[in-house]
């Protein structure tokens, strides 16, 4: 089991764009294992390679509640190939934004193609809980947080915000 460190805010490796895998070698079977030990630890339910500092496209998700039976899903080179017009709002968290959340209106259902860890073309209706987070875990693979969909002010405070929790002794005033 390997629980990997977490890039969080306003670490700008979080802006890069994640790679197509041209295929899934063994390497990455284990990077998919140790983002689901990751994502579990951290009591998430959805993960991007780019979370841990590996900008390939892979994403890790599990949306199952508590009681049910674990239910680990793994998405390589996701793509969204159709939306619904109908909305649903979720309050949204980030493992790379630690304490905040915030309320974003997205698709309610999506279609996703992508290949499996077996190197297997899929695709996959998704509706609800499952389409928020399938969303939000792509837009990680572009660079993209939820605090870009609030305003420039508010996301300033929040960056600021974090950034002062962090200990930087490297930081100096002039
Ligand atoms: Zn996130």
């Amino acid at each position: 089991m390997t629980v990997k460190k977490l890039i969080t805010v306003p670490n700008e490796i979080l802006r890069k764009k994640s790679q197509n895998l041209e295929k899934v070698s063994n390497d990455e079977k284990k990077l998919v294992n140790d983002l689901f030990d990751t994502m579990y630890h951290h009591k998430g339910i959805g993960l991007a390679a780019i979370q841990v500092g590996i900008p390939k496209k892979i994403i890790v998700m599990d949306v199952s509640q508590k009681e049910e039976k674990k239910n680990p899903l793994c998405f390589i080179n996701p793509v969204i190939k159709k939306i619904s017009s109908q909305k649903s709002k979720y309050e949204e968290g980030c493992l790379s934004i630690p304490n905040t959340f915030i309320e974003i209106e997205r698709p309610k259902a999506c279609i996703v193609e992508y290949i499996d860890i077996h190197g297997k073309k899929k695709s996959m209706e998704c509706d609800g809980l499952l389409s928020t987070c399938i969303q939000h875990e792509i837009n990680h693979l572009d660079g993209k947080l939820i605090i870009d969909f609030l305003s420039k002010l508010k996301k300033d405070l929040i960056i600021k915000k974090l950034s002062k929790t962090k200990q930087n002794k490297d930081r100096i005033l002039v």
